[in-house]
Order: structure tokens, then C-alpha cells, then sequence
């Protein structure tokens, strides 16, 4: 049998699931489908906390508050943090950041994916918009004017409109042949979460050590001693962490950084995560439109990959809306090339200016150091260029779409 809709969304993940709430009550027929179950579990406050975690800045808090989700991820487990540290592990130089800089309570929230994902699956099952669970997209073909999906259990779908939110090695991206730049950046990233000897005091912390940036940052469960970890590290050294029992890892993080928070009293299981970035030549075609990691994959130094997901989604909404609203016909690729218009150049300046970033942390020459260095202490001298670094921290600068704006 096949099953039709206006737009079809594949991957209810974040971003995904960010699209489809920004177009509910628009008066199309929206099917959102995922591989995996969809189902929301009770959320236990004394549950570990998930290894996959994301820093959410202050432009995704306003949307995820208009579209009525972020009532449900604070009454889960939300970690405001106001402060980021980072510093050269090689050198002198250092940037302390302050969201009171900009007379901002928050410098944004570090939210665990599970909780985010939660909430933005409950508003969905209470929306008029359609959820295939368990719906693994395999094929997709043009058939006339619509795009004919095949899931892995053989059912069909046909829609006019394609979003592709499935992710970074999105399905629907191969199947339309769609060019992507993409390179490896011969790092992986291993991420668990930390208890500390001393309060990380609502502070991000970013080391650039030799191998690569080592991130902690700040959780709250019973007072401000866990810390969630990403360690970017060369995937040798990352397969000898990977077998080393809990004791001697938590010692060498504790070296790596440099003691920063203490003594390391315990980790939960590692996750190791190979780094690539992704770039697509164009977010969009004839009836099909990228967005979030489908669309580009950043690396998680900069903390931005879902941040810039949910402005995607945002931004597509808008244009949707508007088109919708002229009578224009929402398949049509000058429609959706206003989107692509609009994101784009905002997603590459911010990739370019990360790859700028991790290139000069990995550069060994003396001459490089000495600017590094000399750069981070004059960031941190500066008080108008630390709040210009603060202000797109906080996702508040740039073409916001109207979700998004205060
Ligand atoms: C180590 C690490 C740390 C990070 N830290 C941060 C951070 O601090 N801040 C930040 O903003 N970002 C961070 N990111 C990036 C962030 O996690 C991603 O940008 C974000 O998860 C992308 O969301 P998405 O919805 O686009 O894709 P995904 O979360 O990958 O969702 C894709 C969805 O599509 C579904 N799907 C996939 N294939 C199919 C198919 N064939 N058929 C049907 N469904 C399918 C999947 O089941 C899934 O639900 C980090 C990433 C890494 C690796």
C-alpha cells in the first residue's frame, strides 16, 4: 500500500523533529519517518546521564520555547552554564568568556541528546502531524512530479516534498546523488561523563592539548561535580584509551587536564566517535531540501552542529510558511533556494572559521604558537571582541528567522 503525503520529513532526530513541530497547524499533510522507535521513556532523575550531549545556545532555547518543547527538557535535566575557560595546553594563552559580559545570565545549556530528543517526540505525538516509527527509508526514486520512497519492510510512500534530516550519513542524501565535500579530520572523539573532586562552578572548560581540544563540560545532578567529556584525540591514541580500565583512564583525563577540576573519581562507559566533516554542494533540488547533519556535519569543538540544525529548521519553516501563504507551490526549487540562500553562507563562514581554529591548535611550529598564544591573550584583553565571541556564542547574531528573535 501506499501512503501519501504533502511533505515527508525522513529522521525524527532533533532536527527533524525541530521541522515538523514549526510546520504543524500549517494545513499540510506531514509525515515525519524514522528507523528507530519513537517511543518517550519516564525520565529518572537519578539516571546516568547519556555519553551524547549538546550545547544548546540561547537562539535554540527560543526556538525549542515557541515550539513548546523546552518546559519539557527543563523539567527533565537542563545544566545552564556562564562561563567558558579555554586555554593553549601548549602555551600561555588563555580567554576566560562571561555571559555577564553581555549582561546575559547564561552562556547557553548543556542538555543531554536523549532529554532534547524526548520532549520534541512528546509535542509531536500530541500534534497533528503523522509518525512512521520503525520506518527505515532504504530507496528513492523520481516518479512524475512526486519522489516514491521504499522502507525496509517494503511499504511505499509518495510525496511532492523531501526534507532530509537523517543525519549525517543520511540515506536520502546518497540516494539523490546529491555532491557533498567531506574529509576526515583523522580524529576521534571519545565522550563519557566525569565526576570531580571540585564544583566545575557552571563553567565550560575547552584544553587544546597536543592531540587535539578536550572539552568538560558542566552537568548538574546532586550539586556540580559531573562533567560531560569530549576528548578529540588521533585514532590510535584514541583505541589505546578505549581499552584502558576506568582508574587509569580517569588519571590520564586528569593529566590531559591538567587537574583543572581535581582529582577524576569516576567515568561512566566511553563512547568513541570517528570525526568527519560533511559539507552538501547544494541543501537543495526539485522537491527535496537538506537540513541539520544531513546537510553538514562541524566539528564538535565548536559545539554548533545541532545549534545550527535547529536555525536550518527554523529558517525552512519560515520559508514554507511564507510561500504557503503566496499560493506558491512548496516543491518548487526557486522556493526552496530561498532557504538554502539564507543558511548556507552563515553555515560555511562558521565551518571555515572552526577548521581556521583547529588547524592553528594543531600547528607544532614555534611561530604559530607564539600567535596562538599571543591571540587568545589579546582576545581576553579585549572586552568588545570577548563579547563579540559571546554574542554569536548565544546564537544572536546574524539573519535570525523570527522563531529565533527575541
Ligand atoms: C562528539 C560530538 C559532540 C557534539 N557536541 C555538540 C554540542 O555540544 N552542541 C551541538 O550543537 N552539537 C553537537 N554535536 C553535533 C550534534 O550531535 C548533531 O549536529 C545533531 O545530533 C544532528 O541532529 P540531526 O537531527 O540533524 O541528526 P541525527 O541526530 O543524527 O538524527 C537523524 C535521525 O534520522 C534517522 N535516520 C537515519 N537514517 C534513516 C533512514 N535511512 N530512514 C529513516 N530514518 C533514518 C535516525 O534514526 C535519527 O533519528 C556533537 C557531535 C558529536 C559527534
Amino acid at each position: 500500500m501506499e501512503t501519501r503525503a504533502d511533505l515527508l520529513i525522513v529522521g525524527a532526530g532533533m532536527v527533524g523533529s525541530a521541522l515538523a513541530l514549526a510546520l504543524q497547524n500549517s494545513g499540510l499533510n506531514i509525515l515525519v519517518v524514522d528507523g528507530g522507535p519513537l517511543t518517550v521513556k519516564p525520565f529518572d532523575d537519578n539516571a546516568a546521564f547519556e555519553p551524547r550531549v549538546s550545547a544548546l545556545s540561547a537562539a535554540s532555547q527560543r526556538i525549542l520555547e515557541r515550539l513548546n518543547v523546552w518546559e519539557g527538557i527543563v523539567s527533565r535535566r537542563v545544566s545552564p552554564y556562564a562561563d567558558m575557560h579555554v586555554w593553549d595546553g601548549s602555551g600561555t594563552g588563555n580567554v576566560h568568556f562571561s555571559a555577564s559580559s553581555v549582561h546575559a545570565d547564561v552562556l547557553g545549556h548543556i542538555v543531554e541528546n536523549r532529554v532534547v530528543q524526548d520532549a520534541l517526540i512528546e509535542r509531536l505525538h500530541d500534534s497533528d502531524i503523522g509518525l512512521l516509527a520503525n520506518a527505515r527509508l532504504e530507496q528513492m526514486r523520481r516518479s512524475g512530479d512526486d519522489w516514491l520512497l521504499t522502507l525496509a519492510d517494503g511499504r511505499t510512500l509518495r510525496a511532492p516534498l523531501v526534507i532530509a534530516a537523517d543525519g549525517a550519513n543520511s540515506t536520502v542524501r546518497r540516494m539523490t546523488g546529491t555532491a557533498t565535500r567531506e574529509w576526515d579530520y583523522m580524529h576521534h572523539a571519545i565522550v563519557t561523563s566525569v565526576r570531580t573532586a571540585d564544583s566545575h562552578r557552571k563553567t565550560a572548560w575547552q584544553r587544546f592539548t597536543d592531540d587535539g581540544p578536550l572539552a568538560f563540560l558542566p552537568l548538574e545532578r546532586e550539586g556540580e561535580h559531573w562533567c560531560s567529556i569530549v576528548w578529540s584525540v588521533t585514532p590510535d591514541e584514541s583505541e589505546r584509551l578505549m581499552k584502558l580500565d576506568d582508574e587509569a583512564f580517569c588519571r590520564e583525563l586528569e593529566q590531559a587536564f591538567e587537574g583543572c577540576l581535581g582529582h577524576l573519581i569516576s567515568a561512566d562507559p566511553r563512547l568513541c566517535v570517528p570525526l568527519r566533516q560533511r559539507h552538501a554542494k547544494r541543501y537543495v533540488a526539485e522537491g527535496l531540501a537538506l537540513i541539520g547533519d544531513a546537510a553538514h556535519t562541524i566539528h564538535p569543538l565548536a559545539g554548533q552542529g545541532v545549534n545550527l540544525g535547529f536555525l536550518d529548521a527554523a529558517v525552512l519553516a519560515e520559508v514554507l510558511h511564507a510561500a504557503a501563504g503566496r499560493g506558491e507551490r512548496l516543491a518548487d526549487e526557486r522556493v526552496l533556494s530561498r532557504y538554502e540562500r539564507r543558511r548556507m553562507p552563515h553555515n560555511l563562514a562558521l565551518m571555515a572559521a572552526m577548521e581556521g581554529f583547529e588547524r592553528l591548535f594543531q600547528a607544532d611550529a614555534l611561530p604559530v604558537r607564539w600567535l596562538r598564544n599571543t591571540g587568545l591573550k589579546l582576545v581576553d584583553q579585549s572586552a568588545e571582541a570577548k563579547a563579540m565571541f559571546v554574542r554569536q556564542a548565544l546564537g544572536l547574531s546574524g539573519d535570525l528567522p523570527a522563531l529565533a528573535r527575541i
